[in-house]
């Protein structure tokens, strides 16, 4: 199979990876970050070989990406002939993937109020790969687009409509492409035909959402109009009464502060000052309130969408859990999971605790909800809707 290169840019960083859509295999990959400072550091392996390390003035994503190319150019056989982007927001137009022209890059500046950070910096990943790889196909795949299936009972905000729909204001929903990629791992794990299966996916990483998932669609996600809502997050607050910003306002705040306090300054590091769950759970065991305040918070929050997206399914047949928090933090598995058996969800204290890389199964024999733990790939899942799209 031919290989694809895949393309994740952030406000000032670039991931590139390029890999077989079919395995998911890596031939190379890399990250500049720091694009913009006069010390930015490239990381870069090719296969299993070493990872090489060096730091540069890299002023822009085009630089970063001339240089990416070297990289490329240097150690894979064959440049890949078809590009992967990574875009955050597809708004209500962009709901699949897409070969990147003219009109469809319009779209994407059109989404940029709807996500300020993120979708300019893909635009700037896009126009540097066009430049560095001018003949292959360029396909946006969407953090959206998984979520377009959401009924409007589950859509839209409780707020009148002529605002709602001239602001674009309803609930898109985001990790799209990491929730569709461990459902249909998680289908096939459990033997099970997609369509018939309903699931709740939940991704915990820094950013967090959880999803209900029936048959192989998505029906509802705690993520809103931006990735804000929902679950409590490393630094983002999640659901909050929507008076706080408002009172805020009212105190003098303005909304650059606010956005800070929710955005950057909230959910794990608003508790307790820390945002890594490894530190927060060795902070907890050592008897630290603050940070045991955070992870119970946290977990609190995740066991009521847990409720709530088993009574949105009707009948649940295996949660799953997903990136970096879900698939190596046994403690918040456990505990999302505990005195739930009256609901069919049992863990197995040994199979959760176990290390592994692998998809699992960390439920208690014959309990009927089957929890999995199943190693998200953003990359591969893009390249393979990349890929599947060119044909
Ligand atoms: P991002 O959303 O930035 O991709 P990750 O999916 O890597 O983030 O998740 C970051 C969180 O996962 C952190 O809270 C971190 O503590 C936790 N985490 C990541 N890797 C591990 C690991 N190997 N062991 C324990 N916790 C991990």
């Amino acid at each position: 199979m031919p290989q694809v290169l895949v393309v994740n840019a952030g406000s000032s960083s670039l991931k590139f990876a390029v890999l077989d859509p079919a395995t998911g295999q890596r031939a190379a990959e890399g990250i500049v970050e720091r694009i913009g400072e006069p010390d930015a550091t490239i990381r870069f392996a090719a296969g299993d070989g070493p990872v090489q390390r060096s730091t540069a003035e890299i002023s822009d994503h085009i630089v970063a990406f001339a240089a990416a190319r070297q990289l490329l150019a240097d150690s894979v056989a064959e440049l890949p002939e078809v590009v992967g982007h990574r875009v955050v927001h597809g708004g209500d137009r962009l709901t699949r993937p897409t070969v990147i022209d003219d009109q469809v890059v319009e779209q994407i500046v059109d989404c940029i109020p709807l996500a300020p950070l993120h979708n300019p910096a893909a635009l700037s990943g896009i126009a540097a790969a066009l430049q560095q790889f001018p003949d292959a196909v360029h396909v946006a795949v969407f953090d959206t687009a998984f979520h377009a299936t959401i009924p409007a009972s589950a859509r839209e905000y409780a707020i009148d409509r002529t605002v709602a729909e001239a602001h674009h204001i309803r609930r898109y929903g985001f990790h799209g492409t990491s929730h569709d990629y461990v459902a249909r791992r998680a289908a096939e794990f459990l033997n099970r035909d997609p369509a018939e299966a309903n699931l709740i996916t939940l991704h915990l990483g820094n950013g967090a959402s959880a999803c209900a998932v029936r048959g192989g669609r998505s029906v509802e996600t705690s993520m809103g109009v931006t990735p804000l809502e929902g679950l409590v997050m490393g630094t983002r607050s999640g659901d909050i009464d929507p008076s706080v910003p408002v009172m805020l306002v009212r105190a003098g705040w303005d909304a650059d502060a606010v956005d800070d306090l929710l955005n950057r300054n909230g959910g794990l590091k608003g508790l307790c000052g820390a945002n890594d769950m490894r530190e927060i759970r060795s902070r907890a065991d050592s008897g630290d309130a603050a940070a045991r305040l955070a992870r119970d918070v946290m977990v609190h929050r995740l066991r009521k969408y847990l409720g709530a997206y088993a009574f949105v399914l009707g009948r649940v047949d295996a949660v799953v859990f997903t990136a970096g928090i879900g698939e190596h933090n046994d403690w918040v598995r456990a505990n999302v999971c505990r005195d739930l058996a009256g609901f069919g969800i049992e863990i197995d204290e040994s199979a959760n605790t176990a290390p592994g890389d692998e998809p699992r199964v960390i439920s208690a024999p014959g309990a009927p909800v089957a929890v999995l733990v199943i190693p998200t790939d953003e990359e591969s899942a893009i390249a393979a809707a990349a890929q599947d799209l060119v044909g």
